[in-house]
């Protein structure tokens, strides 16, 4: 294994980014806060339901790993479930406890039995969802937001309130429910895309309106529909977001959230924001969610999955060889992950001679060259092998050699 230990040494930085890249304001700077919701809003991608154990060791590795939130459930569902976000709030965890809620008394006192920090009071105000969910007008919500913020704040809770689909709610409708909230004693205020179907430009000309308007920090809740998320939650940030949702691999409700790893990698690295997050475990969390959840994590997976490090081609194998970061943006030991040389059709000679050395394999020129013939054979057909496919070529090309042909 000398070989590989060797290659995952690397020449030089640990990072080679855009020349491009500029630095970038963000008025929250490093006291932004990223609030994991792998346990609310990652459990409710279809299929999904974590035990209350495993909840509880999500919660205690994001903890760990330095996030400073953890939305850990929706307490009012089940009895189940208030009784795990209790469970996790009382853990002593350096990370504070969010839960989420209706603008209801039953919702709120369910969150208020599991103990959590701060509830994510949070009601429709979008025409759609007031017309076909609520069956309700702008004007009766006013009352229910001062009720909730009262009896949160009565019970010496964090009040956050939030309005879902903001994006599609007109502005004015906003800025009313802001106002009430504030008035009543608000302590964040959220905003969604709800639907993941805002631009960039739309997040920016939202949050840099509301950040206007509001004296409390804001925080941003967005899908990634559109695959634009990510790229939303940046945008939020830059317009003043102090607050931003995150889970495990973007995994949530229908084509999920702001996965959180590439988030956390993007701030750190591409914009130089120090989270004080440990971004060498982020491997093991993902595997962690990936098991307790049931579903692989697909093999492109930004930074954790298999092959966010894998290499197969010649060309670039060679190179990577001699500097990493030719095809490296950092070392995938930053995010606890592997470099991984791959062989198929587009492998070289030299790639193949290497993992021979690393499997500890002799061959001489003539059965070398026919291996090679037979790696790219396979490698057509099969796209990819492994290492155990390899040796066993390599015995077979010994053999046909060794009988003498
Ligand atoms: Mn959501």
């Amino acid at each position: 294994m000398r070989g590989m230990a060797e290659m995952n040494g690397t020449s030089g930085s640990d990072l080679a980014l855009s020349i491009y890249n500029r630095n970038v304001n963000f008025p929250w700077g490093n006291d932004i806060i990223i609030y994991d919701s792998t346990l609310r809003d990652g459990e409710q991608m279809p299929g999904v339901a974590f035990s209350p154990e495993q909840k509880l060791d999500i919660a205690m590795l994001l903890d760990e790993i330095g996030i400073k939130e953890i939305e850990a459930g929706f307490p009012a569902i089940s009895d189940r479930e208030l009784k795990t976000v209790k469970l996790i709030a009382n853990q002593g965890l350096n990370a504070r406890i969010l839960a989420l809620s209706r603008l209801r008394k039953d919702d709120i006192d369910s969150a208020i039995k599991a103990d959590v920090d701060v509830i994510l009071l949070f009601i429709a105000s979008s025409p759609l969802h007031l017309r076909y969910k609520l069956d309700m007008r702008v004007e009766e919500i006013d009352g229910r937001i001062i009720d909730a913020i009262d009896y949160v704040k009565e019970h010496g809770i964090t009040p956050s309130f939030s309005t879902e689909d903001s994006t599609r709610t007109p502005i004015q409708v906003l800025k009313r429910f802001v106002r009430i909230a504030e008035d009543s004693g608000a302590k964040r205020i959220g905003f969604t895309d709800t639907l993941g179907c805002a631009t960039p430009e739309a997040i920016e000309y939202l949050f840099s309106e509301m950040y206007k308007y509001t004296s409390l920090p804001i925080s941003a809740h967005l899908h990634n529909d559109f695959g634009l998320s990510l790229a939303n939650a940046l945008t939020a940030l830059k317009s003043g977001a102090r607050y931003v949702c995150a889970t495990v691999h973007g995994w949530g409700e229908r084509a999920g959230n702001v996965p959180l790893e590439q988030l956390v990698m993007a701030l750190q690295y591409l914009y130089g924001i120090d989270l004080g997050i440990d971004t060498t475990r982020l491997k093991e969390l993902s595997e962690m969610v990936s098991r307790y959840a049931g579903i692989d994590v697909p093999l492109s997976q930004p930074f954790v999955g298999e092959n966010a490090f894998a290499h197969e081609s010649g060309i670039h194998v060679a190179a990577v060889i001699r500097n990493p970061r030719t095809y490296e943006p950092i070392d995938p030991r930053i995010v606890g992950n592997k470099r991984r040389i791959v062989l198929g059709k587009h492998s070289g000679r030299r790639i193949i001679e290497l993992k021979l050395k690393e499997l500890g394999i002799e061959m001489d020129e003539d059965e070398i060259r026919d291996l090679v013939r037979r790696v790219k054979i396979e490698g057509e057909r099969k796209g990819m092998l492994s290492d155990d496919e390899l040796i066993k070529m390599a015995m077979e090309v010994r053999k046909s050699y060794g009988e003498g042909v």
